[in-house]
């Protein structure tokens, strides 16, 4: 009995790599005949959701020009019963993030899926690199290169871009948020700069766990990041900024002798168009919160106009 589930285990990894060889060639295929760039990504995310028998496939590229990201889906028709659970693997480039792509389908994803994803995902880098269809270059000038989040460049520009769009939808409401770790001197003072740059890296790898497709995050200066995002209803806005914050305190960064070191921050909040109308205005006003928040006691949200 043993043996035969051997065998049945053995079959069917060979099954499994025969998939993945075959998802790969084709995709190769894809990327080497002559189409344009969004044709060439429209047809692989096709091919990915086929394969993973996923209801909608998303690859979020960062821009170099706008330091925006640029999104294309290719979905089923068919509504999604529910919200899916999401799979997002990074998109990388000579080690540098240049975006994600992510699955949503009703099934978890396995471990060997997920590294096929992996491996897709490399794929898409190289396909629109050797094809020339992507600005490398330009994308990583966006980037911050300690955290890999786009830099404060890239986030003014974004949130000009965000704020264009939301002036257009009179229902729509856009949040802008500055979270700021606390008491972040100390632990440079006490550790030393490299656990300090390690706190920062594992901050950022939380906000890019915690945030969905849509959402936005950058690292805006020293050990502070700003959030955008989009909403309808200001109270669920509120919400999506602290449960961020409060996964951070959740976070835990190795230090000497296995001590594990958590730390906490705080976020000072403010939403398009009822605290601000211009891209300073609503930093300024997030500041003002942020501020609000630390004089307050630290680890907390406060909203401009309201009550920490
Ligand atoms: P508060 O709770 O009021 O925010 O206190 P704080 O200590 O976090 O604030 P403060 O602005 O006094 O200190 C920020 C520190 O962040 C000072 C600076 O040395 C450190 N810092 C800024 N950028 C980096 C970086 O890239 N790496 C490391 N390790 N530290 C950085
Ligand atoms: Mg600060
Ligand atoms: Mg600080």
């Amino acid at each position: 009995i043993a043996l035969a589930t051997e065998f049945a285990r053995s079959t069917s990894d060979a099954q499994h790599s025969a998939r993945r060889f075959a998802l790969l060639a084709s995709l190769a295929e894809i990327a080497l005949a002559k189409m344009g760039a969004t044709e060439m990504i429209d047809a692989i995310l096709a091919r990915v959701r086929d394969h993973f028998d996923a209801h909608k496939v998303s690859l979020l590229l960062l821009h170099g020009s706008r330091g925006s990201l640029g999104t294309r889906s290719v979905q089923r028709p068919e509504p999604a019963r529910g919200q899916l659970p999401a799979m997002r693997v990074p998109l990388t480039w000579e080690d540098r993030l240049i975006g994600s792509l992510v699955l949503r389908r009703t099934q978890p994803i396995d471990i060997g899926e997920e590294e096929t994803l992996a491996l897709v995902a490399d794929q898409i880098a190289l396909a629109l690199s050797t094809s020339g269809r992507y600005q490398f270059q330009a994308a990583m000038a966006v980037l911050d290169q300690l955290t890999e989040l786009p830099n404060r460049r890239s986030a003014e520009a974004t949130l000009d871009s965000e704020l264009t769009r939301a002036s257009q939808d009179p229902d729509a409401l856009l949040c802008v948020a500055l979270v700021d770790i606390d008491n972040f001197k100390g632990v440079n003072d006490t550790y030393g700069h490299e656990v300090g740059d390690a706190v920062l890296r594992e901050v950022a790898a939380v906000f890019k766990a915690q945030l969905r497709g849509t959402d936005y995050v950058a690292r805006w200066g020293g050990e502070e990041f700003l959030l955008i995002y989009r909403g309808h209803d200001l109270g669920r806005i509120q919400q999506v900024g602290e449960r961020v914050r409060r996964a951070l305190r959740q976070a835990t960064v190795k230090v000497a002798d296995g001590e594990k070191l958590s730390i906490t921050a705080s976020l000072g909040g403010a939403a398009y168009p009822m605290h601000g109308s211009t891209r300073d205005k609503l930093v300024v006003a997030a500041d003002t919160a942020l501020y609000k928040a630390k004089h307050a006691g630290r680890d907390r949200s406060a909203w401009h106009n309201s009550a920490p």
